[in-house]
């Protein structure tokens, strides 16, 4: 999409001001505290046990947004409620609806002004399929990596998001979908940031999620996707499965996968495969690697054989997804005969591989696609620099050579 074909986004001007942030409200999120945390809170309130957990239901069975949600509870416990945590720790959030009702894009404001986004995709009851509401959520506002084909890698980063912040974008969905008498039935972590690179929070925001006294989705309805933090990978290993692990691979040569994820100058692509590889003999569980296909980029045959080669023989599922369209990138999505020759030549070496369709692409429905439009627009001799910059390094990479770029700053020191 280009800036001009950007949608307007009327409703987005009444979330201003976002900018100059304002602090951080203090107080943590109240999903993203535990249960024992809360117990000695209320004891030393002197207040019973059980009110802990009469707050863990409000927040998780009822999905409260505000302390006045919070009716098993006594007024006075309310108020100090209210003062000790935020109920909810998403300001605001503005819909954008796509695909006959079947995608939602929320763009969520924060207590300082962040904005971080997340997508709801609904598959209807197909002939042996049941219907499935899947959420893409964010776990970082902004991204470090700086893939050139994404927004958000465009906006940079920004802040780690807190535990409860993570959370309470499921349960702002799971509110939603309750008014339609609809259950969330799977978490994608690939909105906006590299999940490994908050990992602490994205492991105590899945245990919440899949705790049945908490969110009760199931370990093996929760995805985790990373663009390649081999540490990050093989802390997951160690801690055994916990859930689907997807990798963003884009290439299977290292020189084009230095350009479409700056990460791989520091853990080329043969290292993350390893670790993949590592994960899913440790837990049993199939790796999914996702693939986003660039016309003329990465859609070539001989991206498609280097990556059968790459993957021949693992536990691996591969997803070829078309590129969303992205302002400020010379690219464009590889079209759909591309595609499918890709898929059989994966197939063909015994892949499993799926083509997936975008979703909500005139809402701008890739991650950060929003919140770069709320930022607004950057100046035009940057966007040329910028997409030179682009054409420059990828014509290095299809001649085979390697960029002698660093990695992105800041990431995996
Ligand atoms: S694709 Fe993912 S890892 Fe890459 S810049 Fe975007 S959010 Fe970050």
């Amino acid at each position: 999409m280009t800036s001009s074909s950007r949608p307007s986004l009327p409703l987005l001007d009444a979330m201003r001001p976002a900018r100059p942030k304002a602090p951080r409200d203090p107080r943590p999120g109240l999903s993203g505290v535990a249960q024992s945390e809360l117990e000695r809170w209320v004891e030393g309130l002197g207040e019973p046990r059980y009110r802990a957990r009469q707050l863990l239901d409000a927040v998780w069975r009822n999905r409260a947004a505000s302390a006045g949600d919070l009716r098993t509870l006594p007024a006075a416990l309310r108020e100090m409620v209210e003062q000790q945590y935020r109920v909810d720790t998403l300001a605001a959030t503005e819909l954008q609806v796509s695909d006959g009702g079947l995608t939602e894009k929320a763009l969520h404001r924060l207590s300082d002004g962040a904005l971080i986004e997340s997508v709801l995709m609904r598959y209807p009851a197909r002939p042996g399929q049941r219907e499935r509401h899947t959420l893409c959520i964010s776990s970082q506002a902004g991204c470090a990596v700086g893939c050139p084909f994404c927004a958000t890698g465009e906006l940079g980063f920004e802040r780690d998001l807190e535990t409860a912040e993570i959370l309470d974008q499921v349960r702002e969905a799971a509110r939603r979908l309750a008014a339609d008498g609809k259950r969330l039935t799977n978490v994608v972590f690939m909105g906006m940031g590299e999940p490994l690179l908050n990992l602490d929070r994205v492991l105590s925001s899945v245990e919440a999620l899949a705790d049945p006294q908490r969110f009760g989705l199931g370990a093996r309805h929760i995805t985790v996707s990373t663009s390649g933090v081999v540490p990050g990978i093989r802390r997951l290993t160690a801690l055994g499965p916990q859930f689907t692990l997807a990798v963003s691979l884009h290439a299977a040569r290292d020189p084009l996968r230095d350009v479409l994820v700056p990460l791989n100058r520091r853990w080329p692509v043969a290292e993350v495969v390893d670790a993949a590889r590592e994960h899913a003999a440790a837990t049993g569980r199939r790796v999914s690697y996702e693939v986003t296909l660039i016309s003329g980029v990465n859609d070539t045959d001989v991206d498609a054989r280097a990556l059968a080669e790459l993957l021949r023989g693992d536990l691996a599922h591969v997803n070829l997804i078309p590129m969303n369209p992205v302002a400020h990138t010379p690219w464009e999505a590889s079209p759909m005969d591309r595609i499918e020759r890709f898929a059989d030549v994966l197939l063909d070496a015994g892949i499993a591989t799926t083509i997936r369709r975008n979703r909500g692409q005139e809402i701008g429905a890739a991650c950060g696609q929003l919140a770069a439009a709320r930022a607004g627009e950057p100046a035009a001799p940057a966007v040329a620099r910028r997409r030179e910059r682009i054409v420059a390094e990828s014509a290095v990479a299809l001649r085979g050579e390697r960029s002698h770029a660093d990695a992105p700053a800041g990431v995996g020191e």
